[in-house]
This record gives structure tokens, C-alpha cells and sequence, in this order.
């Protein structure tokens, strides 16, 4: 089939590595010069709305998917009146929005957080009652790894600069004892599949390593009930990965979720026999089997700002080096390591050295 790809980061380089097999024909659409999927598929280095961008990709391609979610609206309600696209542009539009997500997370009963529209600072101390260090002030868009939160305990300044920036809500801090997230693919007969849940430590709102299965089968049941929930809500097609806090007494909170493949799922492409990459094109081709998929226990590991010198690779256990081949910058996403073992106890044993090794 031929696929058209909205953005052309590290997602859609990996989806288009991970099912070559599968002999699709992709393009990319990125305003960005030399973004990472531009050496693997045709490149249009045009802006996401573009009038003959997306004249012409309704005239040669079948199905229209993205490698991040804040692709334009606009852009995918005019394709999907010509060519499937997937995940639905409803999905994109919710996950958008922390404000929207929230709301159908509890209208689903899934459970979340306290969370409110917040507009002013007043709005803020009226909320809070004096308890400002239990919360966190959110932007509603373009938040994420961290990106545009405060905690509401910070300087005035900055919590009035973000609120007159951008429209908000609060959430309750989540007393959480780990996070984890859950892969989920649906394709449109209602194939529906999960991934165990993965754990995963984050620096700073920015993920720093997975570890992969995490374990627990009543909440590997609530997070695919949910998952479910919200697969059929939206008729979902592709990869959806949900976000977790597991609190201190041992519930699922749902922060937020993902239309698309997710850096908590980078290690499906050694430690599965079917990547969540492939999952993902076969879901929106229509190509998923019902073939069961193995799982090796797994560690991977991001590459935040810097690559690490070969004498820290060599130093590392046996691995698995991806690179995005992006240029250095503070805290940019430039590349993951993974590691195999054939058991869970195995991994424990070296990931303190390996945690060792990369910090430094
Ligand atoms: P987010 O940008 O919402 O994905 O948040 C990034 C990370 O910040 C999460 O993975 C958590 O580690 C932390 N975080 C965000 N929201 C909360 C919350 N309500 N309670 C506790 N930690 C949070």
C-alpha cells in the first residue's frame, strides 16, 4: 500500500525500518530540513496544511498516518474525506488537548487525577486552598515530556507567564510508587492486541529508561479494560499507548495517552518478535495476524543531548545503539539503547551498572 506519514521524526523512520518487509511504499510530510525519516521515504519538506501537499497525497496514496500528535486538524479532516486516515482525526484532536483527554477519561470511568480548567491565578488559589505544592499547572496543548507544567508552589512570575500564554488546568500530584504504560493496537475488524505493561522512569518530565514487562495481572486487566474502552470509542486503527502512575496504594491513575508508537515501546524491536512499529503498519493496512508474539525482557535506555563516546558503548553490556542521527541539543531525543535478557532477574542484576555507565 502506499503510505503517507505526518512527520518524519524517529517514529516514522523506525515504522518505516520496522516493515520493510512488508513492502510498502511511504512518503513524508515535515516541514523540517533533514529530519530522520527523510533518508528512508520520499521527503516533503512542506508545512502539515499545504494545498497541493495534500492534493497530491490524496491522489497517489492510500492511507494517511503520523508520527506525532500535533499534526493539523484541519489538514487530516480534508484527507479523510478521499483516504483513510488512521489513527481517526478525532483521536488526534482529544489527545490535543489534557483538558479533552481528561474528560473522556472520565467519562469512560477511567480513572485519573483531580483535575479543572484553571484561567487565573485566582482560579489557582481558589483551587489550591494554601496546598499549592500538591499540585501541578498544566498547559491544555503542546505539553509534553514535561514541557509547559509548573508545580503550583513555583516563582508567580512563571505560573502567571504560562497562564496568560496558554490556556490551562491543574492536576493533583499523583503520590505514585511507579509509572507504566500499556500498547494497544486495534485494526478496523476489531483486531485487538496488547503489549504486558512496561515500566518507566522518568528525569525531569522527560522518559530516561523502560523496563519491560512490568508484571501485576490486575492491573495489566484494568489498563487493557481501559484500553479497550477507549479503542472502541473513537474506533480506533493503529497503535494507541496508554500513560499510567501506579499510586502508592496500587491503583491505575491514567495521566495521558498517545495516537501513535511511543518511547516507552522503542524496545519491541529487539525484545518482540512484532515491534510496535510494525504493529502499527500492519494495523493501519489491514495486515495484523493473529501470529502470538514473544517477549524477551528488556531495557532501553534514551539518548538525551549528548551521543555517548565509544568508550561508554564499550563499556556498556551486550546492546542494541539506535541513532536518529539528529544534531546535539539540550535534552533532545537523539537516539536509544537496548538490552535483552532471557529473564527478568538477569536484567535486574545489570541495570544499576548500566545506569552507572550512561550517566557518565
Ligand atoms: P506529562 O508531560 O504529563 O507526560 O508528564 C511528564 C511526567 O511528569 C510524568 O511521566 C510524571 O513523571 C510527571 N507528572 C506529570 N503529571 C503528574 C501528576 N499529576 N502527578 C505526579 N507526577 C506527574
Amino acid at each position: 500500500m502506499k503510505i503517507a506519514i505526518f512527520g518524519a521524526g524517529q517514529l516514522a523512520m523506525m515504522m518505516i525500518e520496522e516493515s520493510s518487509k512488508l513492502n510498502h511504499d511511504f512518503i513524508v510530510v515535515d516541514p523540517s530540513q533533514n529530519p530522520p525519516a527523510g533518508k528512508h521515504a520520499k521527503h516533503l519538506q512542506t508545512d502539515y496544511t499545504d494545498q497541493k501537499t495534500l492534493d497530491y497525497i490524496i491522489a497517489n496514496y492510500d492511507v494517511a498516518t503520523i508520527d506525532f500528535e500535533n499534526v493539523d486538524i484541519s489538514a487530516m479532516r480534508f484527507l479523510e474525506r478521499k483516504i483513510k486516515v488512521f489513527p481517526p482525526t478525532e483521536a488526534l484532536e482529544v489527545c490535543q488537548d489534557r483538558l479533552l483527554e481528561k474528560n473522556l477519561f472520565r467519562k469512560l470511568n477511567i480513572n485519573v487525577t483531580e483535575y479543572k480548567e484553571i484561567k487565573n491565578m485566582s482560579d489557582l488559589k481558589n483551587y489550591c486552598q494554601g496546598n499549592e505544592s500538591r499540585y501541578l499547572l498544566k498547559s491544555r496543548r503542546f505539553g509534553y515530556d514535561g514541557k509547559n507544567q509548573l508545580k503550583c508552589n513555583s516563582k508567580i512570575d512563571l505560573l502567571e507567564e504560562l497562564l496568560s500564554e496558554c490556556s490551562c488546568i491543574i492536576e493533583k500530584i499523583v503520590d505514585f510508587s511507579t509509572e507504566v504504560s500499556l500498547v494497544c493496537v486495534r485494526q478496523e475488524d476489531n483486531n485487538i492486541i496488547f503489549y504486558p505493561l512496561i515500566e518507566n522512569f522518568h528525569e525531569d518530565g522527560i522518559l530516561k529508561y523502560s523496563k519491560f514487562p512490568y508484571i501485576n495481572k490486575e492491573l495489566q486487566d484494568t489498563a487493557e479494560k481501559y484500553g479497550k474502552e477507549l479503542l472502541n470509542y473513537f474506533k480506533y486503527v493503529g497503535v494507541l499507548v496508554l500513560e499510567f502512575f501506579v499510586s502508592k496504594d496500587g491503583k491505575l491513575v491514567a495521566n495521558e495517552m498517545a495516537p501513535r508508537v511511543h518511547n516507552s515501546g522503542h524496545w519491541s524491536i529487539e525484545g518482540s518478535s512484532t515491534s510496535q512499529f510494525e504493529l502499527h503498519v500492519r494495523a493501519i493496512t489491514g495486515g495484523l495476524d493473529n501470529k502470538p508474539i514473544n517477549f524477551k525482557s528488556s531495557l532501553m535506555f534514551n539518548i538525551l543531548s549528548k551521543y555517548p563516546d565509544d568508550n561508554v558503548l564499550n563499556d556498556l553490556e551486550s546492546h542494541y545503539f539506535h541513532s536518529y542521527d539528529k544534531e546535539e541539543r539540550n535534552l533532545r531525543k537523539l537516539g536509544h539503547i537496548t538490552i535483552t535478557k532471557n529473564s527478568a532477574e538477569q536484567l535486574e542484576s545489570i541495570l544499576p551498572e548500566c545506569l552507572k555507565v550512561l550517566d557518565n
